[in-house]
């Protein structure tokens, strides 16, 4: 990606290109930010920066084959090292390093740079709670490094959340980070800086990437993603000046929708007796990922909440859109008081089911069953 593509951040995008025009660059940088900040997309840039032959006016050209390796994350200079952990498919006894996941770090990075880890972990499927980066990951650095350089340029190693590399992997790399060999760069992107061992952090050059002020975020929503200027005034705002979080809050409500739509037309289908519709709304539902699902369920637990708070008379329940209140007053007076413990258990079911993997077809059949009858 180009300095371009990076959203905000332009104080820190002008010290990088000009540290770079001034062949001043420290052979290992740390950024330091929370997440969603950009640090990650801003490093990508800053290394296409660094290697594009043909950059000018402050940024990669973006069309030369090295920018065009480099936006893919295949340059053969350009190496990874991040956290992962065990999964069905790389069991630990084959020591999960990022090389085994080397395809899906492509491809979710390119699909989103601002990458939160919790997301990362459910990409590959880790059954861990937490990844590592591990002994063996610190021997695949050194020997990725002790490579020649492949089109004989500089090779960069990037560690995404260095923070989660072990005693044992931060010392055995304290020598490579302290004098790599010439032309090489490190570049740490860490999330939580103050838990990296200070001979990792004495050994870097520190960049704090900020927060964006609220105005700018709303600015680059608008500009980047053409979200309305009130829409994205509200993200910005709740989202502390991180970028990638009011992209994920927008991406979050756009499946808030969803799921609303779905369980709105499950819920008019059984109240109108329509069986064929209640089965249409069962298979809209299963066709969704495993995970989904899940969520699916979860949300139409909220939603019963909601729903059997308001049919209480507490009117000023939290968190309800103007869209669910309209729907549940149209609602209120056709569904029974009884439904909504049912329906509790109901969803409750599914989410056990779909965790011991039950077919999901049969779960949210048997689940619209369950809610036809119930109404
Ligand atoms: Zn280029």
């Amino acid at each position: 990606m180009r300095f371009a593509d990076v959203a905000g951040e332009r104080e820190i995008i002008a010290s990088l290109v000009k540290m770079a025009d001034e062949g001043r660059v420290s052979h290992a940088l740390l950024f330091s930010e929370e997440p969603g900040y950009g640090a990650l997309p801003i490093a990508l840039a800053f290394v296409q920066y660094l290697a594009c032959k043909e950059r000018g006016n402050g940024d990669s050209c973006g069309v030369c084959p090295t920018c065009s390796k480099i936006s893919k994350l295949v340059h053969p200079d350009l190496h990874f090292a991040v956290p992962v952990n065990s999964t069905k498919k790389i069991t630990s006894d084959k020591k999960p390093v990022t090389n085994h996941f080397i395809e899906q770090w492509r491809s979710a990075v390119t699909a989103n740079p601002y990458l939160f880890e919790e997301d990362w972990y459910e990409t590959i499927g880790m059954e861990e709670k937490s990844g590592l980066i591990s002994v063996n990951e610190s021997a695949e650095i050194l020997r990725k490094l002790s490579l020649m350089s492949y089109e004989g340029g500089n090779k960069y190693m990037i560690i995404w959340l260095p923070e989660r590399m072990n005693r044992e992997c931060s010392n055995k790399l304290l020598k490579i980070l302290e004098e790599p060999s010439p032309g090489t760069h490190f570049i740490l992107v860490s999330q939580s800086s103050g838990q990296l061992l200070s001979t990792i952090i004495s050994r870097c050059q520190v960049i704090a990437v900020k927060p964006e002020s609220p105005a700018r975020l709303a600015e680059e929503l608008i500009k980047r993603y053409s979200v309305d200027r009130s829409e994205a005034l509200y993200y910005a705002g709740i989202s502390g000046g991180s970028f990638g979080s009011a992209l994920k809050l927008i991406k979050g409500s756009e499946s808030e929708e969803l799921f609303f739509n779905m369980f709105a037309s499950l819920l008019e289908g059984c109240l109108q007796k329509s069986l064929a519709s209640a089965i249409k709304s069962s298979e809209e539902i299963s066709a969704l990922g495993r995970e989904r699902q899940k969520q699916f369920c979860e949300y139409s637990l909220g939603f019963i909440r909601k729903c059997y708070m308001m049919s209480l008379g507490s009117d000023s329940v939290a968190f309800v859109t103007e869209k669910e209140r309209e729907s549940i007053k149209r609602w209120s007076g056709r569904i029974n008081q009884t439904f909504y413990s049912k329906a509790y258990n109901i969803l409750n079911k599914a989410i056990e089911d779909l965790e011991r993997n039950v077919n999901s077809k049969f779960v949210f059949s048997d689940l619209s069953n369950r809610f036809f009858i119930s109404l």
